[in-house]
């Protein structure tokens, strides 16, 4: 069996799992973590795709290779769309998951069932060997919930509820997560456009 080797520009350990998880077989992800010397990229892009083309730029000028890039966030609509893009930094000036978590509950006190909808939205770049870039999108909705549940996951997950499902991201097993989650589809899409190109070298094997 042939690997294509591939880059994303992380070093967020579970989302390399994650994303390998969702590549499967076939690939050889390596990342940030494989670098350890290369500088902090600053996400300071007023877009999601501004800020996932900057770490895929970064990453294509070190390695010359494959590379990709995804940035996300989450849209509530009750908060006209916040944190969008500025999920991670929402309880700043020391965010921590659990303080935007806190946040979030807070800003949403007193506001009902119905109006709780958001999404999850993920915009991945991808470049390939000489630096052509083709963009993916994946969006997940739900809603958030009043409470926490769940072990799983990272971020918002333990607040972000699947309707269909009556539960969190963090109470959905991984596999799961990946099938549905706005990460998973993109990275999905990157996958099937990878699988469509024409390989630069057959080799028959006898
Ligand atoms: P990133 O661009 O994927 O690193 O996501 C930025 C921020 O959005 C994270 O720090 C989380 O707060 C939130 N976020 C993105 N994806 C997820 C997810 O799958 N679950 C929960 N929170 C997420």
């Amino acid at each position: 069996m042939s690997f294509m080797k591939l880059w994303v520009a992380t070093r967020n350990a579970h989302k390399v799992r994650e994303i390998a998880g969702i590549l499967g077989p076939g690939f050889e992800l390596q990342s940030l973590l494989d670098i350890p010397d290369f500088p902090e990229i600053v996400e300071d892009g007023e877009t999601y795709k501004a800020n996932a083309e900057k770490k895929a730029r970064a990453l294509w000028e070190k390695v010359y290779q494959p590379v990709f890039a995804d940035d996300s966030g989450l849209e509530v609509d009750a908060l006209g769309g916040r944190p969008g893009v500025h999920s991670m930094r929402y309880s700043a000036p020391d965010p921590t998951h659990a303080k935007n978590i806190e946040k979030l509950l807070f800003e949403l006190d007193g506001v009902p069932r119905p109006r709780r909808t958001a999404r999850f939205r993920c915009t991945l770049v991808y470049l390939d060997e000489k630096g052509k870039e083709e963009t993916f999108d994946g969006i997940v909705e739900g809603a958030i919930g009043f409470t926490t549940a769940g072990e799983g996951g990272f971020g918002f997950d333990p607040v972000f509820v699947i309707p269909e499902r009556g539960l969190t991201l963090a109470q959905i097993p991984n596999e799961e997560k990946n099938a549905i989650s706005h990460r998973g589809l993109a990275v999905a899409a990157l996958r099937r456009f990878l699988a469509q190109r024409p390989k630069k070298t057959v080799r028959q094997t006898i």
